[in-house]
């Protein structure tokens, strides 16, 4: 029996780096994929086509999968998106919020546009989804799952990065606030709180061998993390194995939470 099997699951972003090896994770465990993207059609085919090969192996028993477009930032196409999901399935059991921005600039040069688009892309669209998707268990009752993508900048600071520290510690507060206003109602929400993770987003530094070696050489575990290695907790917490755990952000982080730092007794003069 695999664990999510059967389960119809909404993946934001899904097309690149975490939110593709989540995908796949979840077709592998018998999971019925949506994979949303907001632009490149052709990037979330190979996505797709990667999904439907691991989806073929166990087709017989209903893997199905399939892609919807849109900006979870906007609310119309948010609407759209459940609206083409529901439409195709008629149910959904796990959202997960996994679409993502980062813009890097020292806060006083930051304009006002670019604090916006991360908002809006990070937090508010996470808002919107799962407001949707809130609204449908409710409707169907029977409960649900909402699973965020955060940061370890959920709770360390990031200089820099301010719009994206303040996004996703905010999804943490929204993600908490979700799991005590429906935990009576079986929607559980948790959080992955990813460490430094070789994904699209930090092409600027994993191209370039000199600042992996920095990043690397901050992390205790002394590795950049792979997407497959979220897409497996993420597998863990939308299954029922799971079941009892709601408004928790696990860290897999190789121990950069652990303030690193301290690795030696610096701090006591020995
Ligand atoms: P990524 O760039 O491959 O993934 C982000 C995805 O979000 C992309 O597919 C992108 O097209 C999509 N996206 C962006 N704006 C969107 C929008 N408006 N509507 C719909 N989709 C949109 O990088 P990733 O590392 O896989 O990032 C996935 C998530 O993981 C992000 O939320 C990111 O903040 C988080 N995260 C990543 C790391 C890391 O080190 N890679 C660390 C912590 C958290």
């Amino acid at each position: 029996m695999k664990r999510l099997e059967g389960k119809n699951v909404l993946i934001t972003g899904g097309s690149t780096g975490i939110g593709r090896a989540t995908a796949i994770r979840f077709a592998d465990e018998g999971a019925n994929v949506a994979i949303n993207y907001r632009s490149s059609e052709k990037e979330a085919e190979i996505t797709l086509d990667e999904v439907r090969e691991t989806c073929n192996s166990i087709r017989e028993k209903g893997c199905r999968e399939m892609l919807v477009q849109g900006d979870v930032a906007s609310e119309e196409d948010v609407e759209r998106i459940f609206q083409d999901v529901l439409k195709a399935w008629g149910r959904l059991d796990v959202l997960i919020n996994n679409a993502g921005i980062q813009t890097a600039n020292p806060t006083h040069e930051t304009a006002m546009d670019a604090y916006d688009r991360v908002l809006a892309v990070n937090l508010r669209g996470a808002f919107l989804c799962s407001r949707e998707a809130v609204r449908h268990f409710l409707d169907r009752g029977g409960g649900g799952v909402i699973l965020n993508n955060t940061s370890v900048h959920e709770t360390i600071p990031k200089p820099q990065y301010a719009p994206y520290a303040a996004s996703k510690a905010g999804l943490g507060a929204l993600s908490r606030t979700l799991a005590l206003e429906y935990a009576g109602q079986g929607i559980r929400v948790n959080m992955v709180a990813p460490g430094a993770i070789a994904t699209p987003i930090n092409r600027e530094w994993m191209d370039d061998p000199e600042k992996k070696a920095d990043v690397e050489g901050h992390i205790p575990m002394g590795r950049a993390g792979e997407p497959e290695e979220i897409a497996a907790v993420f597998a863990f917490l939308a299954s029922d194995e799971a079941a009892y755990i709601t408004g928790q952000t696990i860290y897999v982080d190789g121990g950069l939470t652990l303030y690193p730092d301290f690795r030696t007794p610096w701090s006591s003069g020995s």
